[in-house]
């Protein structure tokens, strides 16, 4: 059951995946954790012992590199992202990365959680595994194939390529992105420093997704003022933030538009926190929808909800703000559906029906095709993630790579854009 590309994304996926490399929403630097450039600096090794140029370290810690077109091929510029960061929400400290080689169909154990099993029964994709090499971490982490799947992915297509001149190619950028998982991995800068006509992330799940519809999301931070007293003086004059905050959440509709009532392309309204204090308080929510309308009448309706609290007691200040933070890359792609298009194309080369469905979320390529260039998401392999069940097939992880040099040969076909 070995591909080609078995061995070289194995030991890819295994070396990245014990590299921390999580990042921290509640840190203001760039990137938000220094570990993170431990990944970068790596990344930079290998791309230019195997013969990438132009292999450098943005302003924002993207790595950037260029494989250069194949000789006479004059076609348009592809991108190919992956990010370097893991996911905050589980410990990603002290990966031990396990290969289970030719999956037997049975529960996978493991050894650092005895009680934790990962079961085909409760995760049917994996009874569709039986032969192949499964990686798992050891039951006290996340593994990271988010997306450190996608990174074994992008540099083992593009170490092909560099070791293949006879396969003709134009010029493709590579994107290696830190802070996906906290929303700020893509800034503006990223189109002109990516300098490509389209590109793709490769941050997907099961083998033949190919995505292009995201959420639209904003955020929205309600901040209340009440009134600080002494309590033993207080009747008639204190006025406590706390319980006008939790008026704030009750008048919310909370049992219909929460993302533990909705699915498919139902939009929420979600509560993140609420911290403070009798005298103050502060709330962030994020807002998500996959239609802008429906987007605007969320934040219209935290709104209304914070000025209906706000007007049964004047004594209080009550503040909604709310900031754009991305929206659904179909807006922009659907206009020229070309990218898309080739990626489906790629999928269905490769052996595989094209899956594309709404992801419940972001992307790095929904910020960058609003910023400009159009980038639909396509599939590594990962499956669980963000959790200690979090696993990905060896041999999904060379479909993919398949899709990648499928893409680069097809882009030769195309003429370069003029001007
Ligand atoms: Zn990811």
């Amino acid at each position: 059951m070995r591909t080609d590309f078995d061995t070289e994304l194995e030991d890819r996926l295994v070396r990245y995946a014990k590299i921390d490399s999580q990042s921290d929403g509640h840190s203001a630097s760039v990137p938000s954790t220094k570990i993170q450039l431990d990944m970068s600096r790596l990344l930079m090794d290998e791309l230019k012992a195997m013969g990438a140029q132009d292999v450098t370290l943005s302003q924002d810690s993207v790595v950037l590199a260029t494989i250069p077109a194949t000789q006479s091929v004059d076609a348009p510029v592809m991108g190919w992202l992956a990010h370097v960061d893991t996911a905050p929400q589980f410990n990603a400290t002290g990966v031990k990365p396990v290969v289970h080689r030719g999956y037997n169909g049975g529960d996978i154990s493991f050894a650092d959680a005895p009680d934790l099993r990962l079961s085909p029964e409760e995760y049917p994709f994996l009874s569709e595994k039986v032969g192949e090499d499964i990686i798992t971490a050891s039951g006290t982490t996340l593994l990271g194939a988010d997306d450190k799947a996608g990174v074994a992915v992008v540099m083992t297509a593009a170490r092909h390529l560099l070791d293949n001149p006879d396969i003709a190619h134009g010029k493709i950028r590579l994107a290696f992105v830190p802070d996906e998982e906290i929303g700020r991995g893509v800034t503006p800068n990223l189109p002109a420093d990516l300098g490509a006509d389209f590109a793709y992330t490769f941050d997907g799940s099961t083998p033949g997704d190919v995505e292009y519809e995201s959420f639209s999301a904003d955020a929205g931070v309600v901040k209340i003022t009440g009134v600080s007293i002494h309590p033993g003086w207080a009747k008639d004059e204190l006025v406590n933030a706390l319980h006008l905050g939790a008026k704030v959440l009750m008048t919310l509709p909370h049992v219909t538009m929460t993302p533990e009532t909705t699915e498919g392309r139902e939009g929420f309204i979600h509560a993140v926190s609420m911290t403070g204090s009798a005298a103050e308080v502060e709330m962030h929510f994020i807002l998500r929808d996959f239609e802008m309308e429906g987007l605007e009448a969320k934040g219209a309706l935290l709104r209304q909800v914070c000025e209906t609290v706000a007007a049964t007691e004047p004594r209080a200040r009550i503040t909604c703000d709310i900031t754009h933070q991305y929206r659904n890359m179909r807006y922009w792609l659907e206009k020229d559906m070309t990218p898309v298009d080739m990626a489906l194309a790629a999928v269905r080369k490769a052996g595989m029906e094209p899956v594309s469905g709404a992801i419940r979320g972001g992307t790095d390529g929904s910020r960058l095709t609003e910023f400009g260039t159009p980038c639909p998401n396509i599939f590594c392999g990962m499956q669980n993630v963000h959790g200690p069940l979090e696993w990905v097939s060896v041999q999904d992880m060379a479909k993919a790579t398949l899709v990648a040099l499928n893409l680069a040969s097809s882009v030769a076909e195309l003429d370069a854009p003029a001007g």
